[in-house]
């Protein structure tokens, strides 16, 4: 009889040192590929044969919006930047000189955007915690040391810096005894995100031991543990047929019969990433085991800056039992020129695409920007004082007395971050600006 159990596809990064031996990559014209090279030099690169086989439509390349989401782009550097890297690679230059040209790019591209450093790294008796985020009141990011790669790296990613070297795993953390002693300190924290990086790529053993020790401590504020991850996206084959996967969806069940709830915040940036049979069995697997999936993205040119995109994105979610939650606009990091849509037309697309969905589907909120003071979604734009004005709302603030605030800006076509608006009606700054410094200062 012949065995009729698939093979199972086993994980194996695609990293820089594979570029040319992708065939559609070493089918190119040498000068471009040497620039492809270059970019990859300095920003992160990594992908998989899922991604390359089942993803990628390679027939649309370079405008398929996977391939633009997990290749960089020779567009994304300045052009006098990107000259300097490939000349270098060209006349073979020593290794040390070409590491140091593509520190100083990377340097200049704002690896360190909204305060994320200085300002949210909680202490506990007077030292800095390491591997822990508390910005917003009821939930704590958790940075498992070994979840801070991914199965392929998004070229807009906000935490490149780390998938380059350049943070040196800055907010990693060891061990989850530090974590359940601090919420033993904060019961007002109700969520525990997990996040990397991807902390999929982490074994589920090793995963377990954040999470056992959860479960454990019996904490009685906690009522969520999140995941943050793209391996629904990547990878789905680590909820279906990796050797560890039953495990993992094992210990979501546990979550889930502790009484607590397991959330999977998956990011979702096109609809065709629902479209595979292993992403649907993924999906099925996943809510099976009681987690909900809650599905956020930013909203990125040339990858999904369409509403028809999205309303087919949301559409997809909620077909497969999956929760729209978050539309992001893309952070003030790595190649943001590249990747921007301004503010106003980020509203308009969001606009679009929710008129053209059931209510199950506009549970999205946004467009958000995960900005210094909080989450700041544009609501709408409004006449006031004869002018026209962003509607500004708070989403999530620093100060939770900041949350669900309304405020105004100047409507500014070309503006895209909190940081390039104006309040409007010639107020000086807008009401969290003075707070803001003080923190800072501190
Ligand atoms: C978005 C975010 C959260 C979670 O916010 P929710 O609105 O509850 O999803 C928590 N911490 C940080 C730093 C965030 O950016
Ligand atoms: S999967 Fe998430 S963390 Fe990983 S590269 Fe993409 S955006 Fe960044």
């Amino acid at each position: 009889m012949l065995d009729s159990t698939p093979p199972r596809p086993t994980y194996a990064p695609i990293t820089l040192r594979d570029l040319a031996t992708i065939p559609q990559i070493a089918a190119l014209p040498a000068d471009t590929r040497l620039q492809l090279t270059a970019v990859a030099r300095v920003l992160p690169f990594r992908v998989n044969r899922y991604v390359l086989e089942e993803l990628i439509d390679w027939r649309r390349v370079p405008d398929d919006p996977i391939y633009q989401l997990t290749f960089p782009q020779p567009e994304m550097l300045d052009a006098g930047d990107l000259q300097v890297v490939a000349d270098l690679l060209r006349a073979e230059a020593p290794g040390s000189e070409i590491e140091a040209a593509v520190r100083r790019i990377q340097r200049g591209l704002n690896p360190h955007p909204a305060g994320q450093i200085t300002l949210n790294v909680p202490t506990m008796d007077g030292r800095a915690v390491r591997g822990m985020q508390h910005k917003y009141r009821e939930t704590v990011l958790f940075f498992p040391a070994q979840g801070q790669t991914c199965h392929a790296y998004c070229t807009y990613c906000f935490r490149w810096p780390q998938f380059v070297g350049l943070d040196d795993l800055k907010f990693a953390a060891r061990e989850a005894e530090q974590l359940v002693e601090y919420l033993r300190r904060h019961p007002e924290v109700t969520d525990v995100l997990i996040t990397g990086g991807d902390p999929l790529v982490m074994r589920t053993a090793a995963l377990r031991r954040t999470i056992e020790p959860l479960l454990e401590a019996r904490l009685p504020g906690l009522t969520t543990i999140r995941i943050g991850t793209k391996a629904l996206a990547y990878w789905p084959y680590r909820f279906t047929s990796d050797a560890d996967a039953d495990d993992l969806l094992r210990l979501f069940e546990e979550v889930n019969e502790r009484g607590m709830h397991l959330a999977l915040m998956a990011h979702s940036s096109h609809p065709r990433e629902f479209e595979t049979s292993a992403a649907i069995a993924a999906i099925r697997r996943v809510r099976s085991t009681g987690a909900v999936i809650r599905c956020q993205a930013p909203l990125i040119r040339r990858v999904n800056d369409d509403p028809g995109v999205w309303a087919q994105l949301w559409r997809a979610q909620v077909g497969l039992g999956a929760v729209p939650y978050y539309m992001f606009i893309e952070r003030d990091t790595g190649p943001k020129e590249y990747f921007k849509v301004p503010l106003a037309r980020a509203l308009a697309i969001f606009t679009d695409a929710q008129r053209h969905v059931s209510g199950l589907c506009r549970t999205a909120r946004g467009p958000s920007m995960s900005a210094t003071p909080g989450k700041v979604a544009i609501d709408g734009v409004v006449e006031s004082d004869g002018k026209l004005c962003f509607s500004l709302r708070m989403l999530q603030g620093r100060d939770p007395a900041w949350v669900g605030r309304t405020f105004l800006a100047e409507y500014d076509e070309r503006a895209a971050w909190l940081d390039e608006l104006r309040p409007a009606g010639g107020e000086p700054e807008f009401f969290y600006q003075r707070a803001l410094r003080d923190a800072q200062r501190r």
